[in-house]
């Protein structure tokens, strides 16, 4: 059993909505302008398994790394102004660049031991630490489009091409 935690868009002001699923919950509060979001859970939530959404109780999710961008970028920044210190302190070559490719390998490293986060195309609801991963596919575009833009519902059935 895992505890499955749930990141609601907040439909008024755009901002995270932190839940976890509980029984008799029937709306999530935003924290930020205290709008009042609808959410139903069923034992499968409870167990950490994901077959509807919670808000949209739609069927269709794709997986993603959890990746957070910034830390990558963050990492670069941090090794090109180390190599540029380095530089003005007159260490040279090969040390500076060692600092660079380790937070480079570090950035890619970070990368492979990333979890993943599932996401549901109708109302971008987030999941986390999601039981059955393995029954969940990766981004396909034609079914986010179908779904966004002309509203179709697969209803959990995968599209494959
Ligand atoms: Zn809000
Ligand atoms: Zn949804």
């Amino acid at each position: 059993m895992t505890n499955m935690e749930i990141t609601l868009t907040c439909s008024e002001c755009g901002s995270g909505i932190h839940i976890k699923p509980t029984k008799d919950a029937t709306e999530a509060k935003c924290q930020v302008c205290e709008n009042l979001m609808p959410i139903s859970f069923n034992d499968e939530h409870l167990e950490g398994r994901l077959k509807t959404c919670p808000s949209c109780s739609r069927m269709d999710f794709y997986k993603q790394k959890d990746f957070n961008r910034k830390i990558g970028v963050g990492l670069f920044v941090f090794g090109a102004i180390s190599v540029l210190v380095f530089e003005i302190i007159g260490v040279g070559f090969p040390w500076n660049y060692s600092v660079f490719l380790g937070l480079a390998a570090l950035d890619i490293l970070l990368y492979f031991f990333v979890p993943m986060v599932v996401a549901c195309y109708k109302c971008n609801t987030l999941f986390r630490n999601v039981a059955n991963i393995e029954d969940i596919h990766g981004f396909n575009h034609e079914m986010h489009d179908r779904i966004v833009y002309s509203d179709h519902d697969f209803k959990g059935e995968q599209l494959d091409h």
